[in-house]
This record gives C-alpha cells, sequence and structure tokens, in this order.
C-alpha cells in the first residue's frame, strides 16, 4: 500500500523539489502555491509527502526516541506558511478521510494509529460518534496511517 512507501514518495518528491528550487531559483511563493493547491485537492499533504524539510525532521525523529526533535518539529510546522494554509484546507479538500459507520467495527485500531487522537482522546475520535474527526483538523497531515489499519475498509480517503 501507498502509506508503507511513504517515506521512499516522501524521499523523492522533497528531494526533487529541493533540487528544483535551488537548482533554477524557483521563488518560494510557487512552493506555497503548490501548498495551496495541494491542499485544495488532497488537505496537508505537503508536509509528509512532498515537503524537503518534513523529509529532514522524519529522519531526525527517527534517530532521537526522547521527543525533543518531534518538538522542534512542531515549532517547525507552525514557523510554515504552506502548513498553515493546507492545515486550515482540511476542512474544505476535496479528499476527505471518511468512516462507513455501517460496516465499523469499532475496534477503535484507527485511534491508536492516530497522534491527534492520542493528544486529545476525548475530543476526537476517527469513528466514535460526536467527536471531532482528526481528518478534519488543522494539525492532520495525511499520514493516513488510520485508513491503512483499518481491517475491512470502513476508513476510506477519497472525494
Ligand atoms: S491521516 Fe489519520 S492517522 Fe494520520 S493524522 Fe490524519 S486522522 Fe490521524
Ligand atoms: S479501524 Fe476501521 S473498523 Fe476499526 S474502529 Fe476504525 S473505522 Fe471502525
Amino acid at each position: 500500500m501507498l502509506v508503507d512507501k511513504r517515506v521512499v514518495i516522501l524521499s523523492i518528491t522533497g528531494g526533487t523539489l529541493f533540487y528544483v528550487v535551488s537548482q533554477y531559483h524557483i521563488s518560494l511563493w510557487y512552493l506555497l502555491l503548490v501548498g495551496a493547491v495541494s491542499g485544495i485537492i488532497f488537505g496537508k499533504v505537503f508536509c509528509r509527502w512532498m515537503c524537503p524539510m518534513g523529509l529532514i525532521m522524519e529522519l531526525l525523529m527517527s534517530m532521537n526516541p526522547d521527543g525533543k526533535i518531534k518538538q522542534m518539529y512542531q515549532y517547525h510546522k507552525i514557523g510554515c506558511p504552506i502548513a498553515w494554509i493546507s492545515g486550515w484546507l482540511n476542512k474544505f479538500s476535496l479528499f476527505k478521510i471518511k468512516l462507513k459507520a455501517e460496516s465499523c467495527l469499532n475496534c477503535g485500531a484507527c485511534d491508536k494509529k492516530c497522534y491527534i487522537v492520542a493528544m486529545e482522546p476525548t475530543k476526537f475520535s476517527l469513528y466514535k460518534p460526536k467527536t471531532e474527526k482528526p481528518g478534519d483538523s488543522y494539525t492532520c497531515s495525511k499520514c493516513l496511517e488510520c485508513v491503512a489499519i483499518c481491517p475491512n475498509g470502513s476508513l476510506t480517503y477519497k472525494v
């Protein structure tokens, strides 16, 4: 599945973007445009699927289990206009994480995978009624771990 290859995809897209921007002196405004257009279609996919800085931070995080780098990454994202715009667009994007409630087994596997639910378990859930959906929140970077772990396809990411 695509989610298993996310870091490979991020390496290719992030590396290519970095090369093109630095080699051809492309204005960072164009990168912002890429983030906004991808945000309208897919939501906040730029950080975890396309961003060179995101790739570096993820590699550093994997070498730093105590979480200090993770905190730095959060601060970095707070300062990044692409993250602001595409995060805000999570509410309005064409592609969304959708639940088929009639087939959901209430197993909770999706929530266990989601870092947003982990931070605020009473507020967010991918399957519990009367909770906010983490996929619509500013913080969801469309890792799609929730969709990948669902045992029977009750969660999908589609238009
Ligand atoms: S894609 Fe799913 S698991 Fe990942 S942050 Fe968004 S809601 Fe949580
Ligand atoms: S992983 Fe799938 S089946 Fe299990 S609670 Fe989440 S949506 Fe429902």
